[in-house]
């Protein structure tokens, strides 16, 4: 199929653009919007159809739910059977943003967008872009636009690349402004709990709403056929072509780590000034202590690697907590686990 490309600069200017998004959504068709987060792979949401087409232009696990993405607070009534007080707390504080509640799921949502689970994701993004195609349209079933198991898409020129000819429009909003996922907590068991980490940090969850758990599957492998609370842990994600290996330890016992290895197509992963100082080619993501900057780099980065033709890749690690829980989440994926501490 022809992709459609819509540049949009202005959202006043740019409304006739938007509204062909729209009308897209409204027919039922597959539209890459930007988000604050990442790029979102939309459809409407509540058409099991348009749904369907996600799964398949995605190459998606079908076990896997769809984040359903709203404009105003009062649509998660027609979408959840139930809205926890909690809920109405973090939407209070949190949205529109990269905040992503689970909550037991309404009549309305198909079982294609919750995977068949009895709950719902349900976000309320900040990005005006998306938020105003929303408003066009209807919810939007929306998960990360990029290929299956790929690093999420940071750029309408990522979605391009990964789903050029199998969608029916691409939204270019520029880059995202975090570029990682959002925050995925889940509102729906007996306590809250974090199952993915993102921009709104676990730490300012737990300030919100008092006691909120981490789930296993944010920090370790979760073994095949092992039950897990969200299914798109468990998949293999983000990974570039190349290997990766995590390598914690300072900027210094980093360097000399890399210096010292040796073989083909090796390259480091590492913070800004720190390619100055290895013998190796490096691609760089964010600064050194600025977990922010981190996660907006990432992914890109993780692609340059692939175009680089990297074979090998040594990748600094961030810190563990705040938004760096985030990037040492989806590097954990990208190098499948592998960590060396120095
Ligand atoms: P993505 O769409 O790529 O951002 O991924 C969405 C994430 O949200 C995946 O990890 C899903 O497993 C998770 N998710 C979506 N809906 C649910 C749900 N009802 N219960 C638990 N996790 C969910
Ligand atoms: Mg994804």
């Amino acid at each position: 199929m022809d992709t459609k490309l819509f540049v949009v600069q202005d959202i006043e200017k740019d409304a006739p653009l938007l509204q062909e998004a729209a009308d897209i959504l409204k027919r039922g068709g597959l539209v890459a919007i930007p988000t604050e987060t990442v790029y979102g792979l939309a459809a409407d949401a509540l058409n099991p159809e348009a749904v369907k087409k996600i799964f398949a232009a995605k190459g998606r696990p079908a076990d896997n739910p769809l984040i359903v993405h709203i404009a105003e607070f009062e649509e998660i009534y027609g979408l959840a059977s139930q809205v926890p007080e909690s809920a109405k707390i973090l939407a209070e504080r949190f949205w529109p943003g990269p905040l992503t509640m689970i909550v037991p799921k309404g009549e309305s949502i198909p079982d294609i967008t919750s995977a068949g689970l009895p709950t719902v994701a349900i976000r309320m993004p900040s990005h005006p872009i998306a938020r105003e195609i929303i408003r066009r349209s209807c919810p939007l079933a929306a998960p990360s636009a990029n290929l299956s198991g790929s690093p999420s898409t940071t750029t309408a020129q990522h979605c391009i690349h990964d789903l050029g000819g199998r969608v029916d429009a691409i939204v270019d909003g520029g880059e995202c402004r975090f570029g990682v996922e959002s925050t995925v907590i889940t509102l729906a068991g007996e306590k809250p709990r974090l199952l993915r980490p993102g921009a709104i940090t676990l730490e300012e969850l737990r300030d919100a709403l008092g006691e909120v758990e981490m789930d296993k599957a944010v920090l370790s492998q979760i073994d095949p056929g092992e039950r897990v609370s969200s299914p798109g842990m468990k998949y293999k994600h983000y990974a570039p072509k190349a290997k990766v290996v995590i390598v914690d330890g300072d900027s210094e016992s980093f360097l000399r780590f890399l210096n010292e290895q040796t073989g083909e197509g090796i390259f480091g992963l590492v913070f800004s000034g720190e390619e100055e100082r290895a013998n190796k080619p490096c691609v760089v993501y964010g600064e050194n202590d600025e977990d922010v900057t981190q996660a907006h780099r990432l992914f890109a980065a993780l692609r340059e690697l692939d175009e680089r033709g990297a074979k090998l890749v040594y990748a600094r690690c961030p810190r563990k907590e705040g938004v760096g829980l985030a990037v040492y989440n989806r590097l954990l994926r990208a190098a499948a686990f592998e960590e060396i501490t120095l």
